[in-house]
């Protein structure tokens, strides 16, 4: 059997929370190993913000960033204090036993004192090849209207929002405030939204309702510029001509590679049982960024639940993982 590495600190992810999380961990001399995730057709290292175009509302940052170049720098910066980085995946976990292990697509085995997950959500997407395409180009397809929704782009121009959850119902009432017409586009005729949520976007005249419709193509060569729907009940095609599309159907948490090791919320998201800690149902694994948060999913909320998470496993180190366990779940110390 080939040698295992031995670390004190193993980040998974490569997002904000993760290399926050390296940043704070190599400053205290932890010397953590990064494994940043091999990419694949869905994420790329980087994760989300790798696929925003301008980034203008992370502090520090007056006349914005794109989401490509604030990922590289986060990168560099915790690199710059000898953060180690594999380009893998972590494709098994055993949490049960002392040190914690992990493996990695490459097929290395790694033991560690402590395992912080920072490995993010992927927005779901509809699918459609120019969808994908236009999102990355920064052609005005994008997963996040509070991420990308105030650039001088789409303003004054008709948006199109897919979805009926309450993210829809938000990023419709954010839009309003820009667009110059905001067009729900959803496959039912009833909303999934929480009622108050409906009824705001019920209220404002600027949302109108485009319903039994789905998106079955993406028209634009650089910039959007139309979609097409088709009726769910009919299978009558219309088009629609748009100056963006955001895409609200959900997100889903990158959680498969623990399998089931460490206790996930009803919806899927990892639980952190204590408000304010970063603690997982296992002591010593610890989790940061939209792995564990299905509410904010912000860059900087991210990067606030890394700097948390190096904290934690530091006091946890500190402690001889023993006295900063606050989450009871059986698993041994
Ligand atoms: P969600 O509640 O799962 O809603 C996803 C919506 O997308 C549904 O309406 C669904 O249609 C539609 N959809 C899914 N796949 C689709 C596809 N392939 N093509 C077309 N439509 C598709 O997700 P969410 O809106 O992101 O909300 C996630 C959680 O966060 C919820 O618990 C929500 O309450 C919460 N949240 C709360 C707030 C707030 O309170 N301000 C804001 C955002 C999110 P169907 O309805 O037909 O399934």
């Amino acid at each position: 059997m080939s040698e295992r590495q031995r670390e004190q600190v193993v980040i998974i992810g490569s997002g904000p929370a993760a290399w926050t999380a390296a940043i704070y961990a190599a400053r205290a001399s932890l010397n953590p190993f990064v494994v940043e995730g091999a990419g694949s057709r869905t994420m790329i290292p980087g994760g989300q913000l790798m696929y925003t175009t301008e980034v203008e509302n992370y502090p520090g940052f007056p006349e914005g960033i794109t989401g490509i170049e604030m990922m590289a720098h986060f990168k560099a910066q915790a690199v710059r204090f000898d953060t180690r980085v594999v380009t893998e995946d972590v494709v098994e976990v055993d949490f049960s036993v002392r040190p914690l292990l992990l493996k990695t697509s490459g097929g290395t085995e790694i033991e560690s004192d402590t395992v912080i997950i920072a490995t993010g959500a992927n927005a779901q997407w509809i699918g459609l090849p120019n969808e994908e395409r236009l999102a990355q180009s920064g052609g005005g397809v994008s997963a996040c209207a509070v991420c990308d929704g105030a650039l001088p782009y789409f303003r004054d121009q008709v948006i199109a929002i897919v979805g009926g959850g309450d993210s829809a119902m938000e990023d419709a009432l954010y839009m309003a405030k820009f667009a110059k017409e905001v067009v729900v586009v959803h496959r039912r005729e009833e909303l999934r939204a929480s009622k108050i949520m409906q009824d705001r976007a019920f209220a404002e005249e600027k949302i109108r309702f485009e319903w039994n419709q789905v998106v079955t193509d993406v028209e634009g060569d650089d910039v959007i510029t139309a979609v097409t729907l088709e009726n769910t009940q009919t299978a009558e095609t219309s088009r629609l001509e748009v100056g963006g599309l955001f895409v609200a159907i959900g997100h889903t948490p990158n959680t498969e590679f623990l399998a089931g090791q460490v206790v996930l919320r009803s919806n899927g998201w990892i639980e952190t049982p204590v408000s304010w800690r970063t603690e997982t149902s296992v002591p010593g694994v610890f989790a940061a960024g939209d792995v564990q948060d299905d509410y904010y999913k912000q860059a900087i909320t991210a990067a606030g639940t890394g700097c948390m998470a190096a904290l934690d496993a530091e006091r946890w180190l500190a402690h001889g993982g023993v006295e900063s366990v606050t989450a009871d779940t059986g698993a041994e110390g």
